[in-house]
């Protein structure tokens, strides 16, 4: 159940900021907070992405003040018109890079940050699987992957979704509704070939993608698109090859606020400097949040949706 209804304004605790909402983004994560996949004290606001104008700040508030530009990633209750946004949690948007954008960017754009420098470093040479390339992580991490040189290989779910990711610099597509992606990953890889497979569809493609490994190679299973990936033994691991599996979560790599805005300044800077392009797939009223996660579930979304109040 996700209803649309009227609160009372938010008002800062002592660290925190409330701003005016520009745009919401939305997420996968979303979905695990209203599904309860990831279990949350209800009732609760969703969303945990934004940007938008700084209308009050707590006394302890040093970084920001009233009419500031912020964007944020990690403040539950982004689903809303005047948002309560922990100072720690916001960054300061440059006049570069329009609100929009801003919330459009931060999530996704650090994930994928985080995933191709820190949790696998990609470099030239690299062979990367990336999975659901057209979505929103997909898209960000395909550019990124080419930025640094790799060679990249990406599933997705349609026809349309394939010219995408081919303009956004993809090697190899694989549609892997109508193919076994292994397959064909492997007619073009050879068997075991790749360095690292970014795996957010989860269930139905993690177990076939430990297989495309080289040995030593890293399975980097970040999201559940399609259900959470089954256990897996350690034997397995070895038996592929002395490979490497990790779980990563972005909260971990933005834990420090010297991380949270190192990631954030390459992502604005990139967009300003034009080789990285965020694609605005839909703009959903903030009211029909619902609507949003149903076509966000449904896969027929490409890019970023963003959530837009009324006022902007
Ligand atoms: P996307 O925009 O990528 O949407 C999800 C895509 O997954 C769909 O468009 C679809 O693409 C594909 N998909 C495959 N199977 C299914 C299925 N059964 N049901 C629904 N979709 C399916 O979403 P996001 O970019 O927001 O997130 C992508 C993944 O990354 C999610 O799993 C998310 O949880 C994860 N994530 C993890 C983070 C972390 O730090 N761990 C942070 C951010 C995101 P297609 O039709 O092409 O198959």
């Amino acid at each position: 159940m996700l209803e649309w209804m009227t609160l009372d304004d938010p008002a800062p605790g002592p660290n925190d900021l409330v701003v005016e909402l520009h745009a919401a983004g939305l997420n996968y994560i979303d979905t695990y907070h209203r599904s309860g996949l990831y279990p949350m004290t209800l009732p609760l606001t969703p969303g945990m992405e934004g940007a938008g104008i700084v209308v009050a700040a707590g006394a302890s508030c040093r970084r920001f003040s009233v009419g500031d530009r912020v964007a944020w990633s990690t403040a539950l209750g982004s689903y809303a018109e005047l948002v309560r946004v922990p100072e720690d949690s916001a960054v300061s948007v440059p006049p570069s890079v329009s609100l929009e954008l801003a919330a459009a960017v931060m999530l996704q754009g650090m994930t994928a940050h985080y995933l191709v420098t820190d949790t696998f470093a990609l470099g030239a040479g690299h062979r990367c699987l990336i999975h659901a390339g057209a979505g929103g992580t997909g898209l960000l991490l395909i550019q990124m992957a080419k930025h640094l040189g790799a060679e990249v290989f990406t599933t997705v779910g349609t026809v349309d979704k394939a010219a995408l990711v081919r303009d956004a610099g993809a090697d190899h597509v694989v549609l892997y509704r109508e193919e076994d992606f292994g397959i064909s990953v492997e007619r073009i890889a050879g068997s075991r070939a790749l360095d690292v497979v970014y795996d957010g569809v989860g269930k139905s493609v993690f177990d076939r993608s430990l297989d495309l490994l080289r040995p030593r190679g890293m399975m980097v299973t970040f999201g559940n698109a399609s259900g959470p990936a089954e256990p897996v033994s350690p034997l397995r691991l070895m038996q592929g090859g002395s490979l490497f599996l990790t779980r990563p979560n972005l909260s971990h790599y933005i834990a420090t606020r010297a991380d949270l805005e190192r990631r954030a300044t390459d992502l604005f800077t990139w967009i300003s400097d034009g080789w990285l392009n965020v694609r605005i797939g839909a703009r959903v009223p903030l009211s029909d949040a619902a609507g949003a996660h149903r076509l966000l579930e449904g896969r027929t979304t490409t890019g970023k949706l963003l959530l837009i109040p009324r006022a902007s």
